[in-house]
């Protein structure tokens, strides 16, 4: 993997190009109005470029093309063992451009190019070779029937599978949907973020490249309101997987209901707590975990550990590791690698993370760090993490989903008490749970409501482990493992009666 430093990161800037081209059916095409939408830098506030803002009728063709392509079979029909090597190939060309693909992702969104190269880009990869691999090794099953008859279950591609993702980590996200849904056999349409498309164009662009025939992975930029409805509301959609906030990811049920009935999955928001019981000893690394939780990729993340759930008699001592964790975490130029926090998405964003910031000074908790946007003399739109003490659960900055660097630390005093404020939420993605204790892990484990529990660690598991939501935090399925190739096929019983 490339070494990073300021002169590779130099050079690698001076040859990147803007790839703004919709992907439709192979080819990089305008929107079919000629619009285009301004692309910003959010830690400049310039804008870099203009990306193909398509309509309905870009949504129209790119599910022709992808429905045509389907029933023909150019990769539907194809041997499984042939997708595992053309997906391969895709995955090892996302490999050799991943320092292209990361800087799109710095220059869009923001994001720090460490965390971009050595995670973001790298589990992109990851990703789509764990998902190729399992491809020619999953088994139909043969029902347990009488010898008078002969059941199979089949699983057959859904379809046409559109894709509608959030801007945090636009290229995984991407290939959280791709790795499973093209391993089966469908054709998939991505909807990026109008604000972060470019990996995801550059992705497809290389799909091809590996072999992946045209009209299977196609990318249409535009808004939600316009191109994501359409996708949800097309009759020849088959299924929709949707990233992204639990208020657009309610109206993709109702998108199914007034159409086709097509299978919806959600992957939504969360609130999650990090619960420290009083046997932790070492408060150093507990503090680097929940720091990591809390902080990485600027708190714009589904996953955050939001609330620190503390035991009453660890609070100070922690609070005081996590104080100096913090020093560490330098804020800045994303294109510095040295830098762990960028910059917020964009300016909106930023005001409403800065608006919770003010009510939770309204609503009576007490700032023991950052809470304000800073280096505004770049132009872009930076804040500084922030910690509120003193926060009841029952606060706004507790129950909403700040989606920004704010952390909330609530006491308790029994176990029972952790669990019920861990569980007073409306989501239930992930939580986090410190203890020395195997028993106490063990039993707090099966009691907190949330797709996953990491135990000792802030972690969503690598490519092996189902990643989704209880509650309002998911709906439908699960991303990443062989559930999710499930997910992207119909099961369909052939039954023979012997004669
Ligand atoms: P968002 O819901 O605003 O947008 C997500 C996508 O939906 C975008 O592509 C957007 O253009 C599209 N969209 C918006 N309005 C639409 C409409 N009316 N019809 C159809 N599509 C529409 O979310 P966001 O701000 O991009 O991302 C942040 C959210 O994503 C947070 O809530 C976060 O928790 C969630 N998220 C969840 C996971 C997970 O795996 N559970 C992962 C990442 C992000």
């Amino acid at each position: 993997m490339v070494e990073l430093n300021h002169q590779v990161i130099k050079e690698a800037l001076a040859s990147l190009e803007f790839h703004t081209k919709a992907i439709i059916n192979g080819k990089a095409v305008d929107a079919l109005s000629g619009k285009t939408f301004p692309a910003e830098n959010p830690a400049t506030g310039q804008v870099f470029t203009h990306i193909a803002l398509c309509g309905e009728e870009d949504v129209e063709l790119a599910v022709q093309n992808a429905r045509e392509v389907f029933e023909r079979g150019d990769w539907s029909r194809l041997a499984p063992a042939d997708r595992r090597r053309i997906m391969v190939k895709f995955a090892d060309l996302i490999d050799e451009h991943a320092l292209e693909l990361a800087l799109l992702e710095v220059v869009e969104a923001g994001k720090p190019v460490s965390e971009t190269l050595y995670t973001d880009i790298h589990e992109t990869a990851e990703c789509i070779r764990w998902h190729a691999e399992a491809t020619d090794k999953i088994y139909d099953q043969v029902c347990p029937t009488s010898r008078d008859n002969l059941g199979m279950i089949i699983r057959e591609p859904i379809g046409v599978v559109a894709a509608v993702l959030p801007w945090n980590f636009p290229a995984q996200m991407a290939a959280w949907k791709l790795g499973p849904a093209l391993s089966m056999g469908n054709s998939i349409i991505i909807k990026p973020a109008e604000i972060t498309t470019l990996s995801t164009i550059r992705l497809a662009e290389l799909a091809l490249e590996a072999g992946i025939p045209a009209g299977v992975f196609n990318v249409i930029p535009g808004e939600g309101s316009v191109v994501g409805q359409a996708l949800g509301l097309h009759m020849e959609v088959d299924c929709c997987a949707f990233t992204g906030s639990t208020s657009v990811g309610r109206k993709f049920l109702e998108y199914a209901a007034k159409s086709n009935l097509k299978r919806i999955i959600l992957e939504l928001g969360g609130k999650s707590p990090q619960i420290v019981m009083p046997d932790v000893v070492d408060l150093k690394t507990t503090a680097q975990h929940v720091a990591a939780a809390a902080f990485w990729n600027m708190g714009e993340n589904c996953s955050s550990g939001s609330r620190l759930i503390v035991h009453e008699s660890l609070k100070e001592p922690l609070l005081k590791a996590l104080l100096t964790e913090m020093e560490g975490w330098q804020l800045g130029d994303p294109l510095d690698p040295e830098v762990k926090l960028g910059s917020m998405i964009g300016q909106k964003h930023m005001n409403n993370v800065l608006s919770y910031i003010e009510k939770g000074l309204e609503e009576g908790a007490e700032l023991r760090l950052g809470g304000k946007q800073v280096l505004k003399e770049t132009g872009g739109y930076f804040v500084e993490p922030t910690i509120f003490d003193n926060v009841t659960n029952d606060m706004t900055i507790a129950q909403e989903e700040i989606f920004g660097p704010v952390l909330s630390v609530i006491t308790f005093k029994t176990e029972e008490e952790a669990i019920q404020i861990a569980n007073d939420t409306n989501y239930g993605l992930a939580s986090s749970l410190h203890t020395e204790n195997i028993h106490v892990a063990n039993r707090m484990a099966r009691l907190i409501k949330a797709g996953t529990v990491s135990i000792n660690c802030f972690s969503e598991g690598d490519s092996t482990a189902p990643f989704g939501g209880f509650k309002q935090s998911g709906f439908g399925g699960r991303d990443k493992s062989l559930a999710a190739h499930d997910q992207y096929a119909e099961l369909k019983t052939v039954w023979y009666e012997n004669r």
